[in-house]
């Protein structure tokens, strides 16, 4: 068999050469690694359990005419994706507080915000991934003010479709990070979502209990990473509920085609 190109190894997926010009494949691997990597674990099965639920969050998403990289899941590590220029900006979108806006403006975790709020970080991992104003990414040409209008309304259609959809399985999205980049058709160029949406890049509270189903779990060691993952894809219909809850590992059932 012979080895496809590895074009980039990430934190938690790596992207190989796809099968046609213009596609790659992203493979979703186990590593969970937190502030910057400096907590790393391998967690057995994460990988096979956001592949599928982002699938079906990007498909919905390419549903309704949210533009995005993605194309089909191959199998149970791997998708099928455009090839895009990552825009090397983290977008974030807060409905409650929580994380760093709690800790940098002293607002209290779990405080209702007045309204969602955007913010952008430069991707940028020996910097932390710093925040960034408007300002810094139009004067450092990381996008250009109408790509920054076009980030910021994606962004909202993303928070309004993701925030009914966890509502309609009982989860409140208190907020969630995404990244996007620029895919080029002939001439013409648009903005779409690329990356993944999954646990590891949401805050996910559970409506009833405000139990956290999120890479929270990981960050402040409260252990049972995979069963909250699980837990979602559960909801959303994604797990064969004959299977142990234990022992093999996830087995992922129904497909949304
Ligand atoms: N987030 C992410 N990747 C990052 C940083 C943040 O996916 O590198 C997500 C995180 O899971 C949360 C949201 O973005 O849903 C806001 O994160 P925050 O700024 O509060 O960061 P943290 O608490 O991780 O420092």
């Amino acid at each position: 068999m012979s080895r496809r190109r590895r074009i980039y190894e990430g934190k938690a997926k790596i992207l190989y050469e796809g099968p046609e010009p213009g596609t790659l494949v992203q493979f979703f691997k186990d590593d969970a690694t937190a502030f910057n990597k400096k907590k790393h674990e391998v967690v057995e099965g994460k990988g096979v359990l956001n592949n599928r639920i982002s699938e079906y969050i990007f498909n919905h998403m390419n549903r309704i005419g949210i533009p995005t990289h993605f194309i089909k899941r191959i199998n149970m590590r791997e998708q099928l994706i455009r090839e895009v220029e990552i825009i090397p900006l983290e977008i974030v979108v807060r409905n409650i507080a929580a994380g760093s806006m709690s800790k940098r403006l002293g607002i209290p975790e779990g405080e209702v915000l007045p309204r969602s709020i955007i913010e952008f970080y430069y991707k940028a991992d020996e910097l932390d991934d710093p925040i960034v104003s408007e300002e810094h990414i139009t004067a450092f040409g990381w996008a250009n003010p109408q790509e920054i209008d076009d980030l910021m309304s994606l962004a909202i259609r993303v928070n309004d479709f993701l925030t009914g959809l966890f509502l309609g399985v009982g989860i409140q999205l208190v907020d969630f990070k995404i990244e996007c980049g620029r895919l080029w058709e002939n001439d013409l160029m648009r903005i779409v979502i690329a990356d993944e949406i999954s646990p590891d890049s949401c805050r996910l509270w559970d409506m009833e209990t405000n139990e956290k189903l999120d890479k929270d779990r990981f960050r402040r060691d409260m252990g049972g990473l995979l069963e909250a993952y699980r837990e979602v894809a559960k909801r959303f219909g994604l797990m064969n509920e004959n299977e142990p809850q234990r022992g093999t590992g996830p087995v992922l059932v129904k497909s949304d085609k």
